[in-house]
């Protein structure tokens, strides 16, 4: 029996709209029409497969407005950041459609004859995405996969499907062919868990908790399946004292509250070196008390409200017996809002500094020298962004080489360009996304040798 789903407005409360959620009969039908799928859509030319993608990158374009209004009714984005997550869909899907002409292998001298490599298709990737990016991260994966001839189901999460199912029919509208690109709205606990034990879907690409990551990642040993993950964060953001203090402390509201910090990059560990902490501390109070928490559909929303009821109670789980060092603004009433909040460490061991609490708030930790920076932010399970502010170039690099995180920033605190690398160290994931290298993990080598004689 099918059921469904109300999905609601994070910032009215209000449902927005009913989906239906899969069955494991109607996640297998469609795996097994996305393994028919892969074999004509792996043949298609590549020429033709590029076309199709810019044909749907552009289908993208032309809907900006509508993905970006329903983002911010189901998950409570600020149209801003909405309309931007809409972009890079449209730029990731762009990117690689320049791929498929380009997907070339190597020629490797031998003797005997000649020594070939190819780089094939793996066959149906399985796709789940998280509720906090739902564009972004559904593109990330599904656009590379496609590119390299791989076709794709994803589930996207029971929260926020919306946008995910527009997708696929824009897809479909380009004229992908039925079953390259398929949309199954339900939860991880049967369609995820379909994924990964079905044999025809070769890959999972998973992007969430560290928790499920683990889960996914011994269920994928059972078929020595391919997998990407990206999971948690809990980044640190290094500010020493010769660093441009005002704009340090004018960027890091942005840097942790942005998503109301539903951010696997969020830097929510603020190091701050101790001859300026009170210094820092002011600038910030002020960076804070201007931060718009506001109905995310104003043009001038800064932060949305938290995706439910049950995440903002998590948050304040964290706050209510820790330090507040101060606090911004947010609306009372119907929605889940929650302030952005200022919390102080002072030895590190603190639940709120160690734990990934995926809300708007951040620890300030002193510290009082480079090697000490290092240590206490390497001092994480998880290893994902992070930030360094200074104005000592080799500083920089020292502590960059020396920080145990996949994607870093100085002087800024920016993590995803769709054309550079994107993931994590440690627990935070497996594998890279974005970038020129992404379709190595769309594909299996195949080394072929081809004898003279
Ligand atoms: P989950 O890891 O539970 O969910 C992520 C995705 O995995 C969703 O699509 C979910 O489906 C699916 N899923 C859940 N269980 C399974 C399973 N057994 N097999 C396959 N797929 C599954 O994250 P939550 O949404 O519960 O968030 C909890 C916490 O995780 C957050 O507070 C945050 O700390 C962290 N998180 C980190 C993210 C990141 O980007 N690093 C993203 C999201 C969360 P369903 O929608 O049905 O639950």
């Amino acid at each position: 029996m099918t059921t469904t789903h109300d999905v609601v407005n994070p910032a009215t409360e209000e449902v927005v709209a009913t989906v239906p959620l899969s069955t494991e009969e109607q996640t297998e039908d469609a795996i097994e029409r996305a393994r028919a799928a892969f074999e004509s859509w792996r043949r298609v030319d590549p020429a033709d497969r590029g076309r199709l993608l810019r044909a749907f990158a552009s289908l993208v374009d032309s809907h900006i407005e509508e993905l970006a209004t329903l983002e911010v009714r189901n998950s409570g984005h600020t149209i801003t950041n909405a309309r931007w997550e809409a972009g890079n869909v449209r730029d990731v899907i762009m990117y690689y459609s320049a791929a498929p002409e380009r997907l070339t292998g190597r020629q490797i001298p031998v003797p005997g004859g000649m020594d070939v490599t190819f780089a094939e298709p793996l066959g149906v990737v399985g796709v789940i995405v998280p509720w906090n990016f739902p564009m972004p991260i559904a593109s990330w994966a599904f656009a590379p996969a496609l590119a390299a001839g791989n076709t794709v189901v994803l589930k996207p999460a029971e929260l926020t499907p919306l946008t995910a199912m527009r997708l696929a029919e824009l897809a479909l509208e380009a004229g992908l062919p039925e079953g390259v690109f398929t949309v199954i709205p339900g939860s991880g606990r049967i369609v995820g868990e379909v994924f990964v034990a079905h044999p025809a879907v070769r890959k999972i690409c998973f992007t969430g908790s560290t928790e499920v990551g683990r889960h996914i990642m011994r269920g994928c040993a059972n078929q020595v399946k391919r997998l990407t993950l990206e999971l948690g964060g809990k980044s640190a953001n290094i500010v020493f004292a010769d660093a441009d203090l005002e704009r340090a402390a004018a960027a890091a509201p942005y840097g942790v509250f942005d998503n109301a910090g539903q951010d696997c990059c969020a830097r929510s560990r603020l190091l701050v070196e101790r001859p300026v902490v009170d210094r820092f501390m002011g600038l910030l109070e002020t960076a804070v008390a201007a931060f718009r928490v506001e109905d995310p559909a104003r043009e001038t929303a800064e932060m949305g409200p938290l995706i439910t009821p049950g995440q903002r109670s998590t948050v304040a789980s964290y706050v209510d017996d820790a330090e507040v060092a101060f606090r911004g603004t947010c609306p009372t009433g119907a929605g889940f809002w929650y302030p952005p909040t200022v919390l102080v460490a002072r030895t590190g061991a603190e639940r709120h500094w160690r734990e990934e609490i995926f809300g708007p708030v951040v620890s300030v930790l002193a510290f009082d020298d480079e090697d000490e920076a290092v240590r206490l932010s390497n001092d994480s399970e998880f290893g994902l962004s992070g930030s360094i502010w200074t104005r000592d170039l080799g500083r920089a690099i020292r502590v960059a080489r020396g920080v145990e995180t996949g994607n870093l920033s100085v002087n800024s605190n920016s993590s995803v360009r769709y054309w550079t690398p994107f993931g994590g160290m440690k627990q935070s994931g497996l594998g890279r996304e974005l970038g020129p290298d992404a379709l190595a993990a769309f594909t299996d080598v195949k080394n072929v040798f081809l004898s003279s004689d």
